[in-house]
């Protein structure tokens, strides 16, 4: 089975678009969360989102957009954008935003896997370095987590000798490239796919990833989308200027 893995959205259409047309095939989608929150688009996102399948585990900004959670612990860019996106959504995609699951949960079709939005422990919880990561890959009872939330692509991992970090290393700044990751018996993994519509790795390009789960290999893929579009988008909401000009930098 090959399943891609979506994740922080934050509805950035354009983003969202390049990569679904640059994803090699999949049998399915496990989407990790925030599919709106910054971006100008969140009800076609949804629209899109839920066309594609039904495994998904929500994020900070799915619960800030439907008042599931308060907005004072929001910076004052990220709580005027929530509450932009509150009042843009349809009542149904309000109602399907509210209902979404609260990770982790096992992903469809292949149980030794886990989905979370952000720790395994607290799906709030942000996991930036392997001092973030070793206790919950140690706790955790499948080998293999998928998370969001950092936006940042890569993951860490855990075997009997060591534990450490990774991000995969790009040859270019604007094409479209994959890095594959073989995954290693008695090994256990915490992968992040990055972050479709607003990457904070330095690096502009819409990031996702794809799990081949027979060959056990994980390729990581970054896919240049139409940036300016998604900008402009941003500037004519009104939403703050910062948002647009933060997807150019990735950061
Ligand atoms: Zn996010």
């Amino acid at each position: 089975m090959r399943i891609l893995l979506l994740s922080d959205i934050h509805a950035n259409l354009e983003a969202l678009e390049a990569c679904l047309a640059a994803a090699p095939g999949f049998d399915q989608v496990a989407n990790l969360g925030d599919v709106v929150g910054y971006g100008a688009s969140p009800n076609e996102v949804i629209e899109r989102s839920r066309s594609l399948g039904n495994i998904f585990v929500r994020g900070n900004h799915d619960k800030a957009a439907t008042g599931l959670i308060d907005l004072e612990d929001f910076n004052p860019m990220a709580a005027a954008s929530a509450l932009w996106t509150r009042n843009q959504l349809t009542p149904e995609h309000q109602e399907w935003l509210h209902a979404l699951p609260q990770g982790p949960l096992p992903l469809e079709g292949f149980p030794e896997a886990n989905l979370v939005h952000g720790s395994p422990g607290d799906e709030d919880i942000y996991i930036v370095s392997i001092g973030d990561a070793l206790v919950p890959l140690l706790a955790l009872p499948t080998p293999l987590t998928f998370f969001g939330h950092t936006h940042l692509q890569g993951g860490f991992f855990a075997d009997d000798n060591s534990a450490d970090g990774f991000r995969p290393e790009y040859r270019t700044v604007g094409q479209a490239e994959s890095i594959s990751l073989q995954l290693k018996q008695g090994t256990r993994y915490l992968i992040n796919p990055g972050s479709v519509g607003q990457p904070r790795d330095g690096d502009w390009r819409a990031a996702f990833a794809l799990f081949d789960t027979e060959a056990q290999v994980v390729h990581f893929h970054r896919i240049p989308y139409n940036l300016k579009a998604a900008q402009d988008r941003i500037l004519s909401a009104n939403l703050p200027a910062r948002l647009a000009t933060r997807l150019a930098a990735g950061r």
